[in-house]
């Protein structure tokens, strides 16, 4: 009904995949100045599950623009996993096919709108628990 189109999924499929190549490019060129961590470094532990461990990675990681553009690095190459897999645009909390006009405006988009605004709230409220 929602789901995504196979045009719409090659649509945003060749979006990540520009993204993915700027990202890289700006990466590389961050982590010129920094110590001797590559960008296969970086995405080493990534796996789709995980914004924790990405965070714990991520405080090794010293510059902000850095780590800014990693964390979307990594948030496309779990997108291209999902692609892969067969299970992008489908929200990942309540399974239901994510928006296309979410997804265009945010190819690497997880979840559709109403989980995304449940997380954040409990994200804002629960600091260190
Ligand atoms: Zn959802």
């Amino acid at each position: 009904m929602d789901e995504l189109t196979a045009e719409h999924r090659d649509d945003l499929a060749k979006k990540l995949a520009a993204r993915k190549q700027v990202m890289r490019d700006e990466i590389s060129a961050g982590l010129a100045g920094l110590h001797g961590e590559t960008i296969e470094d970086i995405l080493a532990g990534t796996t789709d599950a995980g914004d924790i461990s990405s965070a714990n990675q991520l405080s090794e990681v010293s510059n902000a623009e850095v780590a800014r553009d990693t964390a979307e690095l990594r948030d496309i190459v779990a997108a291209q996993a999902r692609i892969s897999a067969g299970t992008y645009g489908i929200c990942i909390d309540c399974d239901v096919p994510v928006p296309y006009a979410r997804l265009d405006a945010y190819p690497t988009a997880k979840r559709c709108i109403p989980c995304q605004e449940i997380r954040e709230q409990k994200l804002g409220s629960a600091p260190h628990r």
